[in-house]
């Protein structure tokens, strides 16, 4: 599991998370949901370990990551723009992401053939991108960066470009990896129904602080605050 213990992170004197402890199960899908500025991208970010915490610390199965750099952490982030090599094949953009470990190289071959066939992209290994439909090129962004096997998959609001089509594409291969591979996902969202249809939890987020945390059905059914009620939806 991965563990923020009383996380804060101050920008120019505000606080974009303020003092939040939380634990992401193994293989849990967890999404972070609240208005805009409320934190979302900031804590991810400090998952990552492109920020820095100003308080508190990151455990990853106990032991402390709080100061690793980025490549050391072995996470895997994509946003919401993502970028492709243009010149590169879709193969040749999977398999950049790939860490030389040691393993045969059939092995390699093996994960990027589960992925691309996870994902729909078995034909198209040998396109380039500008040949790519966007919701395909974000499926691309996502086998690149789930295909090296990362400890965490972070997520930050991957469907906002995308039309309602490509959304439900995209969002159908989200859930299909997540199903099959187990990775712990964090993933972000402003949208309470896509929240409630793919999360094992939500943590919803407010100042930089967290409100609730849990089940879907839990937050409907008891939310914590008026805050909570009002954002996931329960009826007056
Ligand atoms: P959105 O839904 O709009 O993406 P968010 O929940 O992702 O919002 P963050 O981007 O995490 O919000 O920002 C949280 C707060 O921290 C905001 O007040 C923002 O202005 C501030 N902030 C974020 N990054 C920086 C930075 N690099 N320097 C200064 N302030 C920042
Ligand atoms: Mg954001």
């Amino acid at each position: 599991s991965i563990r923020l213990e009383n996380v804060s992170k101050q920008f120019e004197g505000s606080m974009a998370v303020n003092n939040l402890s939380l634990e992401i199960a193994d293989g849990e899908f967890l999404v972070l949901v609240g208005p805009s500025g409320c934190g979302k991208s900031t804590l991810l970010r400090l998952l990552a370990g492109l920020e820095q915490v100003s308080e508190g610390r990151i455990l990853q199965a106990g032991s402390d990551i709080t100061d690793l750099e980025p490549r050391e952490r072995n996470f895997s982030m994509i946003f919401q723009n993502y970028a492709l090599f243009p010149h590169m094949t879709v193969e040749q953009n999977i398999t950049f992401g790939m860490r030389m470990r040691n393993e045969p190289k059939s092995q390699h071959r093996a994960r990027v053939d589960r992925v691309a066939d996870l994902l729909q992209l078995g034909e198209l290994l040998g396109r380039k991108p500008g040949k790519l439909s966007g919701g395909q090129r974000q499926r691309v962004a996502m086998a690149r960066a789930i295909v090296r096997d990362p400890k965490l998959f972070l997520m930050d609001e991957p469907l906002s470009n995308l039309d309602a089509r490509l959304r439900t594409e995209v969002r159908d291969g989200i859930m299909t990896l997540h199903q099959q591979l187990k990775t712990s996902t964090v993933y972000v969202t402003h949208d309470q129904m896509e929240a409630m249809t793919m999360a094992d939890r939500i943590a919803v987020l407010n100042g930089g602080h967290l409100q609730q945390i849990g089940a879907p059905q839990t937050l409907y059914a008891h939310p914590a605050n008026l805050f909570v009620a009002g954002f996931i939806g329960t009826p007056a």
